[in-house]
């Protein structure tokens, strides 16, 4: 990688290398288990030009898509998530019966069949072939397709300029940002509104989430990266909010620049203030990082040595993309970690990729009675929490990784 995908300059600059591993979602069958796994370099830079911090691009989402394992509604909270971001969005904007949204990565459909409940017409744009399907199954109208400038103009031409564009969790996705961002111009009426929602490269340095670094995820933002992100398709930024999703997101809403109209919000300028004070638009705020990373690595590889010394028994709980930087980085396979398991029952009977971890159904865990839970998606510690406060019964702990390695007791 030599140039900055966003503004082509040349001064990248090291923040963590996270060695070689497999893409995150290639889950291997039984009968792959004997066949060379190919890998990747993981190493995060900075372009200290516009302080975007990005990985070199070497898997296409081509490749990531064909069969996407990821169903979002198998998560309860993201779908009252999902619920919440219609509801006030509908209230925000004053959408209604006339009013047209387009979802794109709209995944199985988890967000807009709250749109298609409420009467409101709608389309998703949905790359993965398999969970397009289950979207248009669930009665959610979805059309297969990447978004680009043209796939943008031609959604346009055929059903009419969108008054709300939606893009979750995708902005990171795409290695093609600035062709990307032309496309959610593309979509969105003239007074309309973009809302995109994905992860805070803030709280990722803050809390320790290197694990939300894999080779899906092609770029982190913070809201100054991505001002200039949004601006590079002729959108502008005009409020943000701060979510505690994935560890801690950016629902950033944005114009066409000339529909926004004066200068972004306070909270624009708070959020502003908050990265620069963390050292974020210089570099030493990013190099610290790596030496927090090799703290993470060691505790949890300690704890796990030691369980295995005195001959306790981990287990997994979850088998999320970012368990997989995890597992790699930290170099844990069945010797420490004999299986996880997963309420996606298109991941049961498989491996995690490049450890080899096998995944099995949640029920496994309340017939093994272990002594430790390893919790992989640390995200939905609360829903977690909450969900697996039956391994008090036979005295069993939560173990979380990241921010840093905790030792959870559950409450009777
Ligand atoms: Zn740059």
């Amino acid at each position: 990688m030599t140039r900055c995908r966003l503004c082509g300059s040349a001064a990248l600059e090291s923040v963590v290398d996270l060695g070689a591993t497999p893409p995150c979602e290639s889950f291997l069958a039984a009968d792959e288990l004997d066949r060379p796994e190919p890998t990747y370099p993981l190493h995060l830079r900075v372009c200290t030009d516009c302080w975007l911090a990005q990985i070199p691009p070497l898997i296409t989402p081509e490749e990531t898509f064909t069969q996407y394992a990821y169903f979002s509604s198998y998560s309860t909270s993201w779908v009252e998530h999902a619920r919440t971001f219609v509801d006030d969005s509908v209230r925000r904007l004053g959408l209604g019966a006339d009013s047209f949204v387009v979802e794109v990565a709209s995944n199985d459909g988890y967000l807009l069949k709250h749109v298609v409940e409420r009467g409101i017409r709608c389309l998703g744009v949905e790359p993965s072939v398999n969970v397009g399907a289950a979207a248009r199954e669930a009665g959610v109208p979805t059309l297969t397709a990447f978004l680009g400038p043209e796939s943008g103009a031609a959604v346009r031409a055929e059903h009419g300029p969108a008054d709300l564009v939606v893009a979750n969790n995708v902005y990171a996705h795409i290695p093609d940002v600035v062709g990307f961002t032309r496309g959610l111009r593309a979509l969105v009426a003239d007074d309309g509104w973009v809302s995109v929602e994905v992860q805070h490269l803030l709280t990722l340095i803050e809390q320790n989430q290197y694990d939300t670094i894999y080779h899906e995820h092609f770029q982190y933002y913070t809201v100054a990266a991505a001002i200039r992100a949004l601006a590079s398709g002729g959108l502008a930024l005009v409020d943000v909010e701060l979510l505690p999703t994935h560890g801690g997101s950016i629902r950033l809403w944005a114009r066409p620049a000339e529909a926004a109209g004066g200068p972004p919000t306070a909270r624009v300028a708070d959020v502003l203030d908050r990265e620069k004070a963390a050292g974020l638009q210089e570099l030493s705020g990013y190099t610290r990082f790596s030496d927090r990373v090799a703290k993470v690595r060691r505790d949890l590889l300690g704890f796990l040595v030691t369980a295995a010394e005195r001959g306790e028994t981990v287990v997994g709980y979850g088998a999320p993309g970012k368990g997989n930087t995890l597992l790699n980085h930290c170099g844990i396979r069945p010797d420490l970690l004999p299986y996880t398991v997963d309420r996606n029952p298109y991941k049961h009977g498989r491996f995690t990729p490049g450890t080899r971890v096998p995944v099995l159904p949640p029920e496994r865990i309340a017939a093994d009675r272990p002594d430790y839970v390893l919790v992989l998606p640390w995200n939905l510690r609360a829903e977690l929490v909450e969900q697996l406060s039956y391994v008090h019964e036979w005295g069993g702990r939560l173990v979380f990784p990241i921010p840093e390695l905790s030792i959870v007791e559950v409450k009777r």
